[in-house]
């Protein structure tokens, strides 16, 4: 049974909508440039490569929440407990 989607096998193409805020490694094409880990946000583009013309691709390495995206957060069992 699945607990969570296969994240790590998937690859995004730069111009991509960033799923999740966290860290990606670029994979760069016929290896140009080493492949490099980044930061990008949730709801921005994966980033052009010049060389690689948008056959670069992206994997995520693991996410980390960008503290100011607070309110877009899916909460498990709260409901926007405001006072
Ligand atoms: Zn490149």
């Amino acid at each position: 049974m699945e607990t969570t989607t296969k994240i790590s096998e998937k690859r995004w193409q730069p111009g991509a909508i960033v799923p999740q805020s966290g860290v990606y490694v670029m994979h760069h094409r016929d290896r140009h440039s080493k492949a490099e880990e980044i930061v990008l946000l949730a709801d921005k583009h994966f980033p052009q490569c010049e060389v690689c013309q948008g056959e670069a691709s992206f994997e995520l390495v693991r996410t980390a929440p960008y503290v100011f995206h607070d309110d877009d957060f899916h909460s498990d069992d709260t409901d926007e407990r405001r006072p």
